[in-house]
């Protein structure tokens, strides 16, 4: 039997998933590596997989070429080596980096946590500052803050809105738009700025 026949018939999908990441539920379903994914669309069966969002279907061997962008002869001696079926040489180390990359999928997600968050965390600043420092008076001068608050936070409720309500599209495009001329940098070090800054104010006032 060549090493795509000892595979299929020796390593279970299910258990292959798991070993990869994947954190297949009792249902056997999985959040899908292959598209933004964010309620179990993929269904892991022992052996084969498939995916009812973006189709995306294949065997055990199909999963883990698609995981890591592998040939499929490459991927078959990846998992006989991870699963002990083979006496073969180590993967080579080309193979090795390519395997040490996300998957775009993986890196997606990592991202919207990070965009949602920093957002989040935004927006729940502006909303404090257009009530801490709104005028008391008609004649009070608008403080800075006050007036970056009103500027700023329909735009962020509605981009946080989005990364909670909208679909894949919507939320990807979120995500793409932060991550553009490192937006989602500035915003977290001007969210550490602030923090610093307030943290100084609460110690002078002691
Ligand atoms: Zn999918």
């Amino acid at each position: 039997m060549n090493v795509f026949g000892t595979v299929k018939t020796s390593i279970n999908t299910r258990e292959a998933a798991e070993h990869y990441g994947i954190e297949v539920n009792r249902y056997g379903k999985a959040l899908c590596p292959f598209h933004n994914d964010r309620h179990p669309s993929m269904v892991v069966y022992d052996d084969h997989y498939h995916c009812f969002a973006c189709g995306e279907h294949g065997d055990v061997i199909d999963l883990v070429a698609n995981l890591y962008g592998l040939p499929v002869l490459d991927a078959a001696n990846k998992l006989a080596y991870d699963f002990g079926i083979s006496q073969d040489k180590p993967p080579t180390k080309e193979m090795q980096e390519q395997l040490n990359r996300k998957s775009e999928a993986q890196q997606l997600r990592e991202n919207e946590k990070l965009c949602f968050s920093a957002l989040l965390a935004y927006m729940n600043l502006l909303q404090e500052w257009k009530v801490l420092y709104a005028p008391r008076t008609p004649e009070d001068e608008h403080h800075d803050r006050f007036v970056q608050a009103c500027h700023w936070l329909d735009y962020v409720e509605y981009l946080v809105d989005l990364l909670i309500m909208g679909d894949s599209y919507e939320r990807t495009e979120v995500i793409n738009m932060m991550l553009a001329d490192g937006k989602l940098t500035k915003l977290q070090r001007y969210l550490e700025k602030v923090k610093k800054e307030e943290h100084s104010i609460g110690e002078q006032t002691i």
